[in-house]
């Protein structure tokens, strides 16, 4: 029984949400549908597929710690072809390879959680990604600090992926935690110089300035009301990313012992320009963030402080990173993924379908918000998920004018796009 309601679950998630939880769009025009529905009816099976493949009698491997239950999976998938174990040790931390856990603490959205990790090593426990700093966030780390018995003083290092509100926003709380242990020590918090300098410019912005979303919206395209009511949004999120750490850069291509072994920090933009993915080359492991995850589509957007076209240096990376060999890649949200090429070949695909959608939707002339409207319904959206659904929108009009597909009119008010 568990098992049909974890396949039929998996199916409910992959046909629904699928976008950084905001994809639903309208339903396709009698035309579309054939070439929509393909995807999704592929998608699917290749879920289901793919689960039954990982459904797997996994026993517990040997903790250190009290276990709470031997296997959980449905969310996590269970097993692949080389039987991975996942062990649940706590409410929300699962053991995920040898001195490897994955702790799930809550976010307040649609996205309703972030993976942090902790990784043990004889010089002490890494945290990788911290989670917003919200009370039920915090209430999740001190579960997975009293469960894995680990004490202030045993924090040798906070490592973040980027630069996001739900992987850096608990990083200045659990610094100063790691400094109350009273040893004169303070965690060195591990960062992407570029994710530094965007940390700086986006969360640690003075009371006085003007919120630059606002600004980048109305130039957008975006209505002045809903402009302002998402830069609402931004300044609560603002406040959930203090106390500010103290920053230490940490240069792409750097190898960094975590835990007891070895990570090749890797830079993989995209989903943020610095964003930094860490590769154990020995286990063929991998730490991913948000670049890749498993059931949703990471977000790709263009925002104020962007470098330009994030989307064609995103599709790049997707291209190198298929070079590396993954036994098992850990992501920034939901279940970890095993079929590390099968899943970068996934999502380009769905980029390629995405873009042939904006091309459509651009048609004769269309501002970045019209095209938004025709693809997303945003009756359906918070206005914090239409600002992604935005940001989403720009990066891929913006890929199909470096491509030549469309051209950017920018001689009005509103730049307008049309097709080439
Ligand atoms: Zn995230």
């Amino acid at each position: 029984m568990k098992r049909c309601h974890n396949v039929l679950r998996m199916i409910g998630m992959c046909t629904t949400g699928h976008w950084f939880g905001i994809q639903r769009e309208k339903a396709a025009k009698p035309s579309d549908n054939t070439t929509r529905a393909l995807p999704k009816i592929r998608n699917t099976v290749a879920a289901i597929l793919r689960h039954f493949q990982q459904l797997n009698y996994a026993k517990p491997v040997c903790a250190r710690v009290q276990q709470r239950a031997v296997v959980y999976y449905g969310h996590y998938p269970v097993a692949g072809r080389e039987r991975e174990r996942v062990v649940q040790v706590a409410e929300n931390v699962y053991q995920v390879a040898p001195d490897v856990y994955c702790v799930r603490l809550a976010l307040p959205f649609a996205l309703s959680s972030v993976n942090g990790y902790l990784l043990r090593g004889d010089a002490g426990w890494t945290i990788l990604d911290t989670g917003l700093h919200w009370p039920e966030g915090a209430a999740g780390w001190h579960a997975a600090f009293a469960a894995l018995n680990i004490r202030p003083a045993n924090i040798q290092q906070i490592v973040l992926t980027h630069f996001h509100p739900d992987h850096y926003g608990m990083a200045g709380w659990l610094q100063q935690w790691g400094q109350s242990a009273g040893t004169g020590y303070t965690p060195p918090v591990r960062m992407a110089p570029r994710e530094a300098e965007l940390a700086r410019m986006v969360w640690d912005l003075p009371e006085d300035q003007p919120e630059p979303m606002t600004a980048f919206f109305l130039a957008w395209g975006v209505p002045e009301d809903l402009t302002l009511e998402m830069s609402r949004g931004v300044a609560h999120l603002r406040r959930m990313t203090q106390p500010h750490p103290t920053l230490t850069h940490l240069e792409p291509g750097t190898t960094l012992p975590i835990g007891n072994r070895q990570f090749l920090a890797i830079q993989t933009p995209g989903h943020s320009d610095g964003h930094l993915a860490f590769y154990d080359a020995e286990d063929r492991l991998l730490l991913c963030g948000d670049h890749l995850l498993m059931k949703i589509t990471p977000h790709v957007g263009t925002w104020p402080e962007s470098e330009p076209d994030p989307l064609g240096r995103y599709l790049a990376s997707l291209r190198q990173l298929a070079r590396l060999d993954v036994r098992l890649a850990l992501p920034g949200h939901g279940a970890f993924i095993l079929d590390w090429r099968g899943r970068l070949a996934e999502l380009e695909a769905h980029h390629a379908v995405r873009l042939a959608h904006m091309l459509k939707a651009a048609g004769s002339g269309a501002t970045a918000f019209e095209v938004c409207a025709r693809v997303f319904d945003f009756s359906r959206l918070t206005p914090h998920e239409i600002r992604f659904a935005i940001a989403e929108t720009i990066s891929h009009l913006e890929l199909l004018v470096y491509r030549e597909q469309l051209q950017r009119d920018s001689s009005g008010l509103t730049p307008r796009y049309v097709t080439v």
